[in-house]
């Protein structure tokens, strides 16, 4: 493709192709540039903006230009070290934009390794430059022949899982429902194999970078061809440098890399020969992606797997709502593992009813004796705990002074260095300070941490049972790279008696000797929360649970509770996921809350709430211009704008307009017409705001 060294505006329009661009500006449109030669869609340009340049890519060829001709720019430089994008990635990036409500170039960007969209990669070189062709002089290592695992003979329901998902043809999404241990990643693993025997390749996602290793392993081991450091087997996930990930994205889309491991945004890796999706743990809330573009990787999945026409395995011991919805319909395939594929009984479930007890340092007495049993059998035990730090809040005995945080409307929550002398630290902001020693408003010296986070429970764990060797992990303890893996080493070898951790245990961990879950304050999940707080909290706790009795018979799980007449806790005691579903299904049905409803979300930022309600109450005005003008009138419904729960953040005051409608495509509609109008409306009112499809978060 020959290089366009003119930047100058062009006037002669004959023999000139006309490029509609996309680029990463936060316009809600496209660009039209010229070029002497024709340039095919999908590939990547360099073009002026104003005084800079920017790398963006051609997404149309207008018949004619948006502008009078004569302002039409020429394209600076037409990156040919790749060849265009595929029309199918060109697919899925404009699907996301339209239903995400953002600019196409804000999309198709940042979905881009950065060295893909650098201009100073690029700049003085000529055609066949850049950083594709310095990746490439790398030789691939030569992956060395390893004997492949002997894989364990299925069980009769995952040969049923495996049959239903060989015998798709084109597109179908089959739910994966089996309960913890069931075997899922056994199906998942034939599931793969049989597609990469066809030559086709596999998209294998997982909701956080730690559970990469453990599965890269299984899959290095298993497919013979995959083992070593050859590209045949990547991984890509926010972790990686950006070397490593423009290296994994091209192994992706040159077909090199049979099976693509990652997070949420290899959704976005361009696959030629893509021939099976799996979302493992599909309900989990880390494959929504909460800045920029709000999307839902899962659901981007099931998107891409119809486009393309091939299967989808989402995969949970405790599907999403939404999914379950779809099976129950009929949208979905169902394959149910209901067993444990090892012959381990699943843990029982014990509720502690603590508005009858008196509880010693936030321990009850039934908890106290179950760990000090394990610990007399030599068993491990886990204390689960959704709160890190000392103590939520600070508080004075004699004025009532509390450590509020100066820049939100949120308590400073108490921490505790290894020297002993306290902080305050807010969890929304990062604002931090020393604990004072005395009362900021009336000098008392006798200030009281109230209630406990993870810290204090480590400390009465410590008190409690002196000889116990006692660890946390949690998002401070863990801070240092690689202390995660060692505190794990450190359980698996079982030097570690109690851990006391937050969710950050509660995923992918095979603890062998684990005997004993305790969890504590789960009511504060349950009650703080949106309509979706009873689902998270018992997906949550199914999966701590999971975490006990994997190999030894004889696990329980306490749960310390105030409310143990909950349908969540009741649930949880039967382990009766579909019970729990239905019950919830029926409540959000009788309410018209998702799945039987669709949302968005308006949110706005100002200096005064009062300015960020005012926007949102233009909008809605604005909104009821459009909706009368529309067929589907009121079909679409806005709610009175409200402030965010938490008000104030690092001095920003919030609210928000929750959107909702029956109707997806009235939704829809009426979005893509609101949104356009929302720029001008929020520059005018000194506001920032996002708009969000599908929140997870009300
Ligand atoms: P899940 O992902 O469903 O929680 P895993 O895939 O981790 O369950 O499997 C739990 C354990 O059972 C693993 O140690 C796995 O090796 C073992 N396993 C899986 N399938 C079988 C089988 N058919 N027979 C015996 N063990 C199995
Ligand atoms: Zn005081
Ligand atoms: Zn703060």
């Amino acid at each position: 493709m020959p290089e366009i060294a003119a930047t100058t505006a062009v006037t002669a329009t004959q023999n000139m192709f006309w490029l509609r661009v996309a680029l990463d500006v936060p316009l809600n449109d496209l660009f039209d540039y010229c070029s002497l030669a024709p340039v095919p869609i999908g590939q990547r340009v360099i073009v002026p903006f104003g005084r800079r340049k920017l790398v963006g890519v051609v997404v149309a060829h207008p018949s004619s230009p948006a502008l009078a001709p004569h302002l039409i720019k020429a394209v600076e430089q037409v990156l040919d070290d790749l060849p265009p994008l595929p029309a199918d990635w060109m697919r899925l990036g404009r699907f996301a934009a339209r239903y995400y409500q953002r600019p196409l170039g804000e999309v198709m960007l940042p979905a881009l390794p950065v060295a893909l969209r650098r201009v100073s990669d690029y700049r003085g070189k000529r055609s066949a430059g850049g950083p594709v062709c310095r990746i490439d002089r790398r030789g691939a290592p030569v992956a060395p022949a390893i004997a492949a695992d002997e894989p364990p003979q299925l069980n009769a329901d995952q040969v049923r899982a495996v049959e239903m998902i060989a015998a798709v043809r084109g597109h179908a999404t089959i739910l994966l429902y089996g309960v913890t241990g069931s075997g899922k990643t056994e199906v998942y693993l034939h599931a793969a194999q049989t597609v990469l025997k066809q030559g086709r390749q596999v998209l294998f996602m997982v909701p956080e970078i730690n559970l990469t290793p453990q599965l890269e392993r299984s899959l290095r081991s298993r497919f013979a061809p995959l083992a070593g450091g050859s590209d045949a087997l990547v991984v890509l996930n926010s972790g990686l440098s950006e070397g490593e990930r423009l290296r994994a994205w091209l192994a992706a889309l040159r077909g090199r890399a049979r099976i693509l491991l990652g997070t949420r945004l290899a959704i976005f890796a361009p696959m030629p020969d893509l021939g099976l999706i799996i979302v493992d743990e599909e309900h989990d809330g880390s494959y929504k992606q909460q800045e920029g573009l709000r999307y839902s990787a899962r659901d981007l999945a099931v998107w891409r797997g119809s486009d393309i026409g091939i299967p989808v395995v989402l995969g949970s011991a405790t599907p999403a709502l939404e999914s379950w919805h779809h099976a129950r319909r009929g949208h979905y395939l169902l394959a149910v593992l209901p067993h444990r594929a090892r012959p381990v009984e699943p843990p029982t479930v014990r509720l502690v009813d603590t508005r009858r007890l008196v509880l010693d340092r936030g321990f009850s007495g039934p908890l106290v004796e179950a760990l000090a049993q394990r610990l007399g059998a030599g068993q491990q035990s886990l204390i689960f705990l959704n709160r890190r730090g000392y103590a939520p809040v600070l508080n004075c005995q004699s004025c009532g002074w509390t450590s509020q945080c100066p820049r939100c409307t949120a308590y400073a929550v108490l921490h505790r260095r290894d020297s002993r002398r306290h902080y305050l630290q807010c969890h929304h902001c990062g604002y931090q300070a020393p604990a004072p020693r005395a009362c900021p408003d009336c000098g008392d010296p006798d200030l009281r941490p109230i209630g406990r986070g993870t810290q204090r429970v480590e400390e009465n764990l410590r008190s409690l049972f002196p000889s116990a060797r006692v660890v946390r992990i949690d998002a401070d303890s863990t801070r240092k790279k690689g202390s995660a893996e060692q505190l794990f080493a450190q359980v698996h070898a079982g030097c570690v008696d109690i851990m006391v951790g937050t969710q950050m245990v509660s995923k992918g961990h095979d603890f062998t000797r684990l005997g004993l879950v305790g969890v504590l304050n789960a009511d504060a999940t349950l009650f703080a929360s949106d309509f979706r707080a009873p689902e998270r909290l018992f997906a949550q706790l199914m999966q701590v649970a999971g975490r006990a009795g994997r190999r030894a018979q004889g696990a329980e799980v306490i749960i310390q509770t105030g409310y143990p007449e909950q349908a969540v806790y009741q649930a949880l005691v039967r382990h009766d996921y579909a019970g729990f579903a239905s019950h919830s299904l029926a409540e959000r049905e009788a309410v018209g809350l998702p799945p039987y409803a669709h949302q968005a979300l308006l949110t706005a930022e100002a200096a005064r709430l009062a300015a960020a309600l005012d926007f949102l109450g233009q909008s809605k005005a604005l909104s009821e211009a459009l909706r009368g003008a529309a067929a589907d009138n009121g079909a679409v419904v806005l709610y009175e704008p409200i402030p965010l729960r938490v008000v104030r953040v690092a001095n920003v005051e919030r609210a928000q307009l929750l959107i909702e409608s029956r109707s997806r495509p009235a939704l829809q509609n009426f979005l893509g017409d609101w949104s356009r109008e929302l720029p001008a409306l929020a520059s005018a009112a000194h506001v920032r705001y996002r708009l969000e499809v599908d929140p997870l978060e009300i």
